[in-house]
């Protein structure tokens, strides 16, 4: 990598702020395809290859959270205090959870395990909302 380029390097930290800023005003756990659609609002040109890139880094960077749902594509979510999420089985959507007690925080895990902790999957999982209502839309009456 050329480091004299600092055209080049501004342009990559800009775009990473650009990705972190528009993830953080979600609430819907995006996947990269998506949050990439709405990166090029402001950023026309970035590919799904550079927003992908930078995820990749900014999770290495605890700065998001990559969601491991099975079967899926990679959600990230830009909410950082640790909370729980419900995915809907029928659409993949994923909502935050706010239970008591949270989820354990990383850090305090960590203290608790030679292990080098990486990240932590708490999963429930149901019918959206849409899906819900499309679901009783289509039983017939007399079930419904
Ligand atoms: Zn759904
Ligand atoms: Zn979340």
């Amino acid at each position: 990598m050329n480091y004299a380029d600092t055209g080049t390097t501004r342009r990559r930290s800009h775009q990473r702020e650009v990705i972190l800023a528009e993830l953080a005003k979600l609430r819907t756990h995006p996947t990269a395809d998506e949050l990439c659609q709405i990166v090029r609002r402001r950023l026309p040109r970035v590919s799904l290859a550079t927003v992908y890139r930078n995820l990749e880094v900014l999770a290495e960077q605890g700065l998001i959270a990559r969601l491991e749902l099975s079967g899926q594509q990679w959600r990230f979510d830009g909410r950082k205090d640790p909370h729980s999420h419900i995915r809907c089985v029928t659409c993949g959507a994923v909502a935050d959870l706010d239970l008591t007690p949270t989820p354990t925080p990383l850090p305090e895990v960590q203290r608790h395990t030679d292990y080098a902790v990486a990240g932590q999957h708490t999963e429930f999982a149901g019918l959206c909302p849409a899906c819900r209502a499309a679901h009783d839309a289509s039983l017939p009456e007399a079930l419904a």
